[in-house]
C-alpha cells in the first residue's frame, strides 16, 4: 500500500496551542494506530467503541424508503488524542498509515481545537496539564 500523507494544512483554523485528533476507525486496527502512537510518544489516549455510518453503511445495502434503520449502523472506534499543535500532523499520518486498507470504510479524522486541558490531580492547566511524563516532549528534548 503506498504511503500517503494528510496533505499539510498547518494554518488551522481558528488557532489554539492544543488539538483533539478525534479518529473515526476500523475497530480491528485501532491496536495497531495506539502502538504505532504510543511508540513516537503519544501517552493520552482515550478510545470508545461507536457505531455510524457514512459511505460504507450507506453502500453496503439499500433499504426501502429514507429512514435509518439501525442495521445500517457499522461498528467502529473513536480514538480521542488531544496534542500540542506541533505534534498534530506527525499523529495525522501515523494514524492514517496504521490504519489505512483503501477499501471504503477506513474511516474519517476530525480535528478539534482545545481551549484548555487541566489535570484534575494538581490542578495544573495548559501546556503543564498536557505534557506527559515520559511522553513525545519528553523524549524529543530530553
Ligand atoms: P495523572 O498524572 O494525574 O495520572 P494524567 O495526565 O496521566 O494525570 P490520567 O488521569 O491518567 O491523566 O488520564 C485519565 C484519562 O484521560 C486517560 O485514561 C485517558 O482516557 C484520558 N486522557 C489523558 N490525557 C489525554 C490526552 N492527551 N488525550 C486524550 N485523552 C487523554
Ligand atoms: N504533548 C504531550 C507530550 O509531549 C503528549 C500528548 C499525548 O500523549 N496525548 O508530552
Amino acid at each position: 500500500l503506498p504511503v500517503i500523507r494528510a496533505q499539510s494544512n498547518p494554518d488551522y483554523i481558528p488557532d489554539s496551542k492544543f488539538y483533539k485528533v478525534e479518529a473515526i476507525l476500523r475497530p480491528w486496527r485501532v491496536q495497531q494506530v495506539s502502538s504505532a502512537l504510543l511508540k513516537m510518544g503519544i501517552r493520552g489516549v482515550t478510545v470508545s467503541d461507536v457505531r455510524g455510518f457514512g459511505s460504507q453503511g450507506g453502500s453496503t445495502e439499500r433499504h426501502g424508503g429514507s429512514e435509518f434503520s439501525e442495521d445500517k449502523f457499522v461498528a467502529k472506534v473513536k480514538m480521542e488524542i488531544v496534542v500540542s499543535k506541533d505534534q498534530v500532523e506527525a499523529v495525522l499520518d501515523k494514524i492514517i498509515e496504521e490504519a489505512r486498507t483503501g477499501e471504503i470504510g477506513d474511516g474519517k479524522i476530525f480535528l478539534v481545537p482545545v481551549s484548555d486541558v487541566i489535570r484534575v490531580r494538581t490542578g495544573e492547566r495548559g501546556e503543564e496539564a498536557e505534557r506527559m511524563t515520559g511522553g513525545w516532549s519528553d523524549i524529543s528534548a530530553p
